[in-house]
């Protein structure tokens, strides 16, 4: 069956053609192809750039993509264009899977009908910048496409192992389950397959994983045998390792000092939180290219971001390797922990006396999946691409098959 598979990040939308065997259940390396692939970079701006790969032939173009629901439009015109012979017609969907984040009261994997969706418009002030385009997108193709299933793979669903004494806030426990009000935690497809992906490449199925997705949205992962036991995203997706533009953790007792002092209402100086916050916030740039650039500059806003991602990160890396008595690897995936060295290097510097030691050449040279530590080194250090899309690819297989 043909699945297509929408991903839209922050700031980004991606799409996976796949096809897959009808076998329900986990991987199938051999029953499953990626037909095409493609996608928006930097929605929003008037230079968006946009992609699509096919048969060994790949284009890119530089186009105006306002919004999410412009780029999933755009998505479709190319694969159903006869230039790229992808699909004949639409119709040859089994379903386009969501890569969703949550729902009120509803996870794991799911049809998209009206209730869903107002379930997780329900939610929309708690993950502003994910929710609306999501709902938006799918809206939108509910129409265009009426005949072809959606399916919503929450992020959720991956961290429903992590135990209460890590997912319940110390608040009046009756708000935990009346308001819904916990640490419900994010990033689920991408270290689900970090979790399975590393534990094919070591051949085991025991390993204590701490997998760190550093991109737009940044999140650590501690994991054993592949199950979740501890996610730096909290109730919202704004928690956490400061994000692009969101904040990261934060003390709610500081928002009537903000109100006061700016003026601003509460939906105002939230919206600010989730938007202009992170590490846009501290240094005026947006993307951790420009950071970097700005920092080996001289910019000391710029250095003063870097620096405060950096500690956050191993702030999460200290609280992780505690929670699993120690740790098998630690992978870096997303747009910074595949590709910035610096970062990568900062993060796990200085720290022989956990087991945890750089080879600074291999850390240089590493792409794709690759290992970067040192031979002395007891924890192996990988970087590693994640795979969301086949992730929502096999769990919408195995929903559709279930039906
Ligand atoms: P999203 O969470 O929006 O899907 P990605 O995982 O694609 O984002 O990560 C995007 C981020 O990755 C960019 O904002 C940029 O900060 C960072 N990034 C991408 N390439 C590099 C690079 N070569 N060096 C440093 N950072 C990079």
């Amino acid at each position: 069956m043909k699945i297509l598979v929408a991903n839209l990040g922050s700031t980004s939308f991606k799409y996976k053609l796949y096809e897959l065997a009808d076998t329900q259940g986990g991987a199938n390396p051999q029953g499953e192809r990626m037909v095409a692939k493609g996608g928006v970079e930097r929605i929003g701006s008037d230079s968006s750039k946009a992609f699509v790969e096919a048969n060994g032939r790949r284009e890119d173009m530089v186009i105006e993509a306002r919004d999410h629901a412009a780029a999933v439009n755009l998505c479709l015109g190319q694969l159903a264009n006869p230039a790229w012979g992808c699909l004949k017609t639409t119709s040859e969907l089994a379903a386009i899977g969501f890569k969703a984040v949550m729902a009120r009261g509803i996870s794991g994997v799911r049809l998209v009908n009206d209730l869903l969706l107002r379930a997780m418009e329900d939610c929309n002030e708690i993950a502003p910048a994910h929710n609306p385009p999501y709902v938006a997108a799918m809206r939108l193709l509910s129409q265009k496409l009426p005949d072809i299933p959606l399916v919503a793979a929450f992020e959720t669903g991956f961290h429903q192992t992590i135990p209460d004494s890590r997912k319940i806030y110390a608040i009046p426990l009756a708000w935990s389950e009346a308001y819904c009000v916990k640490r419900w935690g994010f990033h689920g497809a991408s270290h689900r397959y970090i979790g399975q992906r590393t534990a094919e490449i070591l051949n085991r199925q025991d390993l204590k994983v701490i997998s760190c997705h550093l991109g737009g949205s940044s999140s650590l992962c501690a994991m054993i045998g592949g199950k979740s036991l501890a996610n730096s995203l909290g109730m919202s997706p704004q928690s956490g390792i400061p994000h692009n533009n969101r904040v990261g953790d934060f003390d709610p007792f500081a928002l009537p000092l903000i109100m006061r002092g700016t003026g601003k209402t509460l939906e105002q100086v939230l919206a600010d939180l989730a938007t202009r916050s992170g590490l846009e916030g501290i240094s005026g740039h947006n993307d951790l290219r420009d950071i970097e650039m700005a920092s080996a500059k001289g910019e000391p806003r710029a250095k003063l971001a870097l620096d405060i991602f950096i500690e956050a990160v191993r702030h999460y890396l200290g609280s992780y390797l505690v929670a699993l008595g120690g740790a098998d690897v630690i992978v870096f995936t997303g747009g910074i922990g595949e590709n910035s060295t610096l970062v990568r290097e900062a993060i796990c510097s200085n720290l022989g006396f956990l087991g945890i030691s750089v080879d600074a050449k291999a850390n240089l040279g590493a792409k794709g999946e690759a290992a970067f530590h040192a031979q002395d080194s007891k924890v192996e250090l990988w970087t590693m691409p994640t795979n969301e899309e086949l992730m929502v690819a096999r769990q919408t297989r195995d929903l559709l098959l279930a039906n």
